[in-house]
């Protein structure tokens, strides 16, 4: 079946690329929340959408926007669809635009160490191409082989190795996008700009409610000269946070420093008992090796003693992983990870509280952290849960109060809401606690300047007034 959209869709781009199969509005339903594959399996899943549109070119996006537009009709970009917070939920009556067909590496240039893409371009995938020049994106999330360059700005994401290189923030040199009347930008010039308010800012953690990304341009690295691993064992959270907090204020930046709690220590591996720091240190040799004395000398006065350094190359091998959320639900269980991020004074208290506020919970298996991502004034905390709950009718009761418990805790300790998955549908309701009255009224503000008809991506990062 066809609607008066998507006829006028097909005539604007070309049949092949307004895609109507039900297989293929299948894929597209949503994102990798879990929550919608536990709808799935129940009464209430995500609908269809009302067609699939795969621009090939900014052209392609720009028609897309302007029919919706003028037509009112939702338009929910979908970059590979690895998003965890419900950025992606099709309607019936939306076009879900997917960025995927658009994936060409644009330039490599070594000389100025820019590399530009089309937003769907896989993010393993933009990697080995600037791999194959000795040069690296050094941007690692998890999720690295099943997201967007273009996913990573919409959602502000972070790599595995940011407490060196930076966040995509930090990575991120120029922007393309098409804004939701069709006008095309390019945001972002030179190494750095003192022109106005930096427009980048807008688009990147917007989740595609107020544009969509068609391209973008990292700054690279040269890979580095060397790399070293090291890992400590420390007493507890604090003993660790505080050496993690020493090794940054020194100046030090090992790009990977890690810091699992006991359960997840035993987790990572059966020979830990306490809490477990790892860390890649990456580079010139002669700054690494500095960096790897030093840091020793750090956990030697902290009282963190060494550990099997083999762990890190383990950790290493097995980073990307990417676990179904089939094998959980078959068991009649929620599971989840929740990062948040607070300074360094009230960090402990945010782990504390919210990991005895998880436990509580009717049917609580595990309630654990890490922490990944550091800061000089902070750093971000990556909750676990998994809760079998004695009614299986109560599962997704079950996993919006640990969310609901982690936020809360995080919040009474001044802790930010979400340091890297984003806002989606699973935070939206939180945002006013996040950004203060004022700062949400700015926020509508900013959507209904851009977006007056409200079609792009609804009921994502804003929540209802
Ligand atoms: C196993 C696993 C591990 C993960 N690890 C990390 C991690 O280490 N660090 C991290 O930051 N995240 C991680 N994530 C989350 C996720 O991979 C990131 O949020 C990623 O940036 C999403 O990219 P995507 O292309 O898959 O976007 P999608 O899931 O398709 O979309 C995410 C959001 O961005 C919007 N969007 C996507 N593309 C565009 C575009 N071109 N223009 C406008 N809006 C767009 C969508 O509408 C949606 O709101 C992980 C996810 C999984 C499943």
């Amino acid at each position: 079946m066809t609607t008066p959209i998507v006829d006028a869709l097909r005539g604007a781009l070309g049949p092949d690329q307004v895609l109507t199969d039900p297989a293929r509005l299948d894929e597209r339903r949503h994102d990798y929340w879990m929550v919608s594959h536990l709808r799935d399996r129940g009464a209430t899943p995500a609908p269809r959408p009302a067609c699939v549109v795969r621009p090939r070119s900014v052209a392609d996006v720009q028609a897309t926007l302007r029919l919706a537009n003028e037509r009112g009709t939702p338009v929910i970009p979908f970059g590979l669809g690895s998003g965890v917070v419900g950025g992606v939920i099709a309607r019936p009556d939306a076009i879900l635009l997917d960025m995927s067909a658009m994936s060409a590496v644009r330039f490599i240039d070594p000389v100025n160490l820019l590399a530009g893409f089309d937003a769907g371009r896989n993010g393993a995938e933009a990697e080995a191409a600037v791999a194959a020049q000795g040069l690296t994106i050094g941007h690692w999330p998890q999720s690295v082989a099943i997201s967007s360059g273009g996913g990573w700005i919409a959602t502000r994401a972070s790599g595995q190795f940011s407490t060196a290189y930076g966040n995509i923030e930090d990575i991120v040199h120029s922007i393309e996008a098409v804004l939701p009347n069709g006008e095309f930008v390019v945001l972002g010039k030179g190494p750095r700009a003192s022109a106005g308010p930096d427009l980048r800012n807008l688009i990147m953690g917007s989740e595609g409610t107020l544009g969509v990304i068609t391209g973008v341009t990292f700054s690279l690295r040269r890979a580095p000269e060397a790399r070293a691993l090291s890992a400590f064992e420390a007493p507890d959270m604090v003993t660790g946070f505080e050496l993690q907090r020493e090794i940054v204020q020194s100046g030090w930046r090992p790009p990977v420093m890690r810091q699992y709690d006991e359960r997840e220590s035993r987790r990572l591996d059966g020979r830990l008992t306490k809490c477990v720091i790892l860390m890649v240190h990456e580079g010139p040799k002669a700054l690494v090796e500095a960096e790897v004395a030093a840091v020793a000398a750090l956990a030697a006065k902290a009282e963190a003693p060494p550990a099997p350094a083999d762990i890190v190359e383990h950790w290493l091998d097995h980073r990307n992983n990417v676990p179904p959320w089939d094998a959980i639900l078959d068991r009649n269980m929620v599971a989840d990870t929740v990062e948040v991020s607070a300074d360094w004074d009230r960090i402990n208290s945010v782990y504390v509280d919210a990991v005895t506020s998880l436990k509580e919970i009717p049917g609580c298996l595990a309630a654990s952290a890490h922490s990944s991502h550091v800061y000089r004034s902070g750093l971000n905390l990556y909750f676990t849960f998994a809760i079998l709950p004695p009614d299986p009718a109560d599962m997704e009761r079950a996993y919006f109060e640990a969310w609901r418990r982690i936020l809360e805790a995080t919040g009474r300790h001044g802790g930010s809401l979400s340091h890297h998955h984003g806002i989606g549908r699973a935070r939206r309701d939180y945002m006013k606690r996040e950004l203060g009255a004022g700062g949400l009224a700015l926020l509508r503000t900013i959507k209904r300047a851009l977006d007056p008809n409200g079609i792009m991506n609804p009921g994502v990062l804003i929540p209802d007034a």
